[in-house]
C-alpha cells in the first residue's frame, strides 16, 4: 500500500493502523464535543460524525445539514482532532469540504458516480463505505472513478453486505480485507458498527477485522447511546468503547499493526 498524508501531521502508512470514532449522528454541541473529548483521551485519530444522514425512512432524523459541519468544526477546535463526515450529494461538496478534513461517501451512495467523479477533483481525502449491494469488484471500481478523476487518497471501508441472514443488520465480509488488499493500493478499514447493529457484537467484529489484516477501524459511540437520534442500538457508549480500545491495543502487535 502506498503511503499518503491523511491531513496534517497525520500520515498513513504500511504496518500503521488508523482508528476512526464518534458518534453516527451530531445531535449537538454538547454532545459532539463531549464524545470527541473522549476520542482524543482514547487515542483516536480521526473523530467522525453524520451531518447529513442517509436515512432509509424519510420519517427518520435526517441531521443537522450546515449546522452539524460547524459543530464539528468547533470539535476539532477544542481536540485538534481531524473530522470525517458523510457528504450525500454532488450540490454539497465544495460545504462539506469547507468544514471536513475527510469526505465520507456512504454505502447508499457507492455508485454514485457523479458524485465519485466530482470527489475526485477534491483537495480531501476520500472514505468511501463500500455499497451494502456491491461486489468487491464493483467497490473497487467506484473507488477508480475517484482515482482517475485524479484523487489517489482514498480510504476504503467494509461495512457489511446485505445477505439472508438476518441475525446481524449486514454480515461483515471479512474475506474482502485481503481480497482489496491484494487488489487495490489503498489502506482497508472495517465499520463493524453498521454489520453487528448492536453494541454486544461490534467488538467480536473489530476484534475479527484486526485479525484478517485491517489497516484501521471506524467506529460509532455515542455519550448516551440509548438516546441517540440515529444507530441507538450499535452506538457504544464510553466505557465499553475505551475497555475496547484496551483489547485493540493488545492485538494489533500479535497481527503485526502498529497503532499509527
Ligand atoms: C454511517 O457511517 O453513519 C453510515 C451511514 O454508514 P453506511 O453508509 O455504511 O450505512
Ligand atoms: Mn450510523
Amino acid at each position: 500500500m502506498a503511503g499518503f498524508e491523511i491531513t496534517d501531521n497525520l500520515y498513513f502508512e504500511d504496518g500503521k493502523f488508523l482508528m476512526i470514532a464518534g458518534p453516527c449522528a451530531v445531535e449537538g454541541r454538547e454532545q459532539v464535543v463531549e464524545t470527541a473529548k473522549h476520542m482524543k483521551r482514547t487515542g483516536v485519530h480521526v473523530l467522525r460524525g453524520g451531518a447529513f444522514k442517509p436515512r432509509t425512512s424519510p420519517d427518520s432524523f435526517q441531521g443537522l445539514g450546515e449546522e452539524g459541519l460547524k459543530l464539528l468544526a468547533e470539535a476539532r477546535e477544542e481536540t485538534g482532532l481531524p473530522v470525517v463526515t458523510e457528504v450525500m450529494d454532488v450540490e454539497h461538496v465544495n460545504l462539506v469540504s469547507k468544514y471536513a478534513d475527510i469526505l465520507q461517501v456512504g454505502s447508499r451512495n457507492s455508485q454514485n458516480f457523479s458524485l465519485l467523479r466530482k470527489l475526485g477533483k477534491a483537495d480531501k481525502p476520500v472514505l468511501l463505505k463500500r455499497g451494502f449491494g456491491n461486489t468487491i469488484e464493483e467497490f473497487i471500481n467506484s473507488a477508480r472513478y475517484v482515482s482517475l478523476a485524479g484523487n489517489n487518497r482514498i480510504l476504503l471501508v467494509e461495512r457489511g453486505i446485505r445477505t439472508f441472514e438476518p441475525s446481524t443488520r449486514f454480515t461483515l465480509d471479512i474475506g474482502s480485507v485481503p481480497v482489496l488488499q491484494e487488489k487495490t493500493d489503498f489502506p482497508v478499514i472495517v465499520d463493524p458498527s453498521h454489520p453487528a447493529g448492536v453494541a454486544r457484537y461490534v467488538g467480536p467484529l473489530a476484534l475479527s477485522s484486526i485479525a484478517a489484516g485491517a489497516d484501521g477501524l471506524m467506529i460509532e459511540v455515542h455519550p448516551e447511546p440509548e438516546k441517540a437520534l440515529s444507530d441507538a442500538n450499535q452506538q457504544l457508549n464510553f466505557q465499553q468503547f475505551t475497555d475496547l480500545m484496551g483489547k485493540i491495543r493488545k492485538a494489533l502487535p500479535v497481527f503485526d499493526k502498529e497503532y499509527l
